[in-house]
């Protein structure tokens, strides 16, 4: 199939969210407390489904299962990558995810949370949390314990068009007044080591995981830089982001014109501005914000056009899990 398949998407209400997402992308919100929308995902907790075409209705997760094709049978037992946008209209809990290996044990196997962040907006003032102050486990608890959370956690301004690169282990929490695009591992568990001392929407205090956070937590905070890699062209941009393990994340900012290659298995992309539309073997496929669709492993070239901006992102080498042929690799060893 060479075309892209688009994926329509779906909506987590949130204590912290807000109605941007209605009013940045036109969607549909359930109220105005929505904070996420799951843009391309595969997870269980809730599946893109097909927008259009022979394949519409289909869940992404059915997808993979039933047309390896699509994807050039990149070797995962799910699809390995998960795209959000978030509006985060109040202050997100501060929280650290666990590594595929504390995941896969201890949650189900679940993979772990490499995860990264593109600011597509924010107030003027606008800051997150990433990484923490403190040299020992220890000292993390003691500060923790006295509620220190000023001398605990470390601040960063940001500003529109900043980018975050968030490894597994490390501390963060996006603050009020941002909307963001992530690009993660497909997993959904998170430990929550402060949350202001809120309610959640039951009208309790939402759990904490101090313990699983306490076990996970990268001490002392390492930071890894992203310096972002720009190909200028005159039909426009290509802003490589990050390109780790997991995923290398890309910004598209086309201009007029641009021809583009399938880097990859296949391809993730999310227009963020502008409109315009994406050609493949001749037909045209309109794109405009707020659209979301893969780019299957059969469109190796395609060109898009128009004043239309863009994340995209892949997989790479340890973005899923091969956890049947593992097992059975280790049975046959045992043998
Ligand atoms: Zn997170």
């Amino acid at each position: 199939m060479k075309q892209p398949i688009f994926l329509k998407p779906l909506f987590q209400e949130r204590i912290w969210g807000g109605t941007k997402l209605s009013k940045a992308y036109s969607y549909n919100i359930p109220s105005s407390q929505t904070g996420e929308c799951w843009a391309i995902s595969g997870h269980p907790n809730g599946q893109s489904i097909v927008a259009s075409g022979y394949l519409a209705e289909k869940t992404l997760g059915e997808l993979w299962e039933e047309q390896p094709a699509l994807f050039g049978h990149f070797n995962s037992d799910r699809f390995p990558l998960l795209t959000k946008i978030l509006d985060a209209n109040e202050d997100l809990s501060v929280q650290v995810h666990p590594d595929d290996e504390y995941a896969n044990t201890f949650e189900n196997g679940e993979l772990g949370k490499t995860e990264c962040w593109y600011i597509i907006d924010c107030d003027e003032d606008a800051e997150i949390i990433f990484g923490h102050h403190a040299n020992s486990k220890e000292e993390f608890m003691y500060l923790v314990g006295e509620g220190n959370w000023s001398e605990l956690l470390q601040r960063v301004k940001i500003k529109a068009g900043d980018f975050f690169y968030v490894p597994s282990g490390t501390i963060h929490a996006l603050c009020r007044g941002t909307l963001v695009l992530e690009t993660q591992q497909s997993s959904d568990t998170t430990y929550r080591v402060y949350d202001y001392d809120r309610l959640g929407q039951d009208g309790k205090p939402r759990e904490l995981h101090l313990n699983k956070a306490l076990e996970v937590i990268t001490v002392p905070h390492t930071a890894t830089k992203v310096e972002p890699a720009v190909a200028q062209t005159l039909g426009g941009n290509i802003t490589t982001f990050v390109e780790e393990d997991y995923f290398t994340v890309y910004k598209w900012d086309i201009k007029n014109s641009l021809s583009l290659t399938q880097e990859a298995y296949f391809t993730l992309a999310s227009v963020i501005s502008g409109e315009g539309e994406i050609i493949s073997e001749g037909t045209e496929y309109s794109i405009r914000s707020g659209d979301h669709f893969i780019i299957p492993n059969q469109m190796q070239s395609f060109t898009i056009r128009g004043n239309v901006q863009l994340i995209a992102s892949h997989p790479n080498s340890k973005g899923g899990r091969q956890g049947d042929m593992e097992s059975t690799a280790r049975e046959v060893a045992n043998v």
